[in-house]
């Protein structure tokens, strides 16, 4: 456990400094601070993508990988604020593959290998991984989460699901939803993981939002104060 001391007395102020972060959240309810408890756990952040893998093409043109990172690492510094001090996987627009991979698909293959080899390198480890959504019709939108089948997951999913809902996107009625078995990642890890999909790059009017940094840095704080308030979990299993 990293965080620093008064981290309990500190979460008493965690949605009402968010809010303020945030400016106007819609419909905010401020949920019972329960006693530090996922904050045990270390988050692991993960932006998804990264380097010359760009991940979904907004309708404007812009990469997925560069609006995941700019989310994680704002979510790195509201965390900070707490005294959390997460393991980001990648803090720059770069891919993590070895060296000797060769071709792109080798690359993407030796990227998620490495990523879910750091996450089961920490102990105690919770995985975040950001990404943004598309899809063929211009008309879906909203933040929707996934969870691992590990212990932990399908909880911190609903926590963060409903934090997404009451404090940004309050006509949101998706649910959280388990991993895809196409996704790598979450598939080859053994610790409670999250994906967040924060938004469709392929409505336009939710694109134009998770451009601007103020949108971000919303998302951002949305998933902060989820974290720092999650209920309870198991003892960490990796
Ligand atoms: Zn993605």
């Amino acid at each position: 456990m990293k965080q620093g001391v008064c981290l309990a007395a500190a979460l008493l102020g965690v949605w009402g400094l968010l809010t303020l972060m945030v400016g106007h959240l819609n419909n905010l309810i401020v949920p019972v601070v329960q006693p530090v408890s996922a904050q045990e756990a270390i988050l692991i952040l993960d932006a998804g993508h990264g380097g010359e893998d760009g991940g979904a093409v907004s309708v404007t043109g812009v990469p997925e990988s560069r609006i995941n990172l700019e989310i994680v690492l704002k979510l790195r510094d509201i965390l900070a604020l707490y005294g959390v001090d997460p393991v980001v996987l990648r803090e720059e627009d770069v891919s993590l593959h070895d060296s000797d991979a060769a071709t792109l698909r080798e690359k993407k293959r030796s990227d998620l290998q490495n990523r879910a080899a750091a996450v089961e390198a920490v102990t105690g480890g919770t995985l975040m991984s950001i990404h943004q959504n598309s899809y063929p019709g211009r008309q879906y939108r909203g933040a929707q989460v996934f969870y691992a089948p590990t212990e932990g997951s399908q909880e911190l999913a609903e926590t963060v699901q409903t934090a997404l809902r009451t404090a940004l996107q309050p006509d949101n009625n998706r649910q959280p939803k388990p991993i895809p078995d196409s996704v790598y990642l979450l598939h080859h890890i053994s610790c409670p993981a999250i994906l967040v999909e924060c938004g469709f790059l392929t409505n336009p009017e939710e694109e134009t939002l998770l451009r601007t940094s103020d949108y971000q840095k919303q998302l951002a704080a949305v998933l902060a104060g989820a974290w720092l308030t999650a209920p309870q979990m198991e003892p960490p299993t990796c």
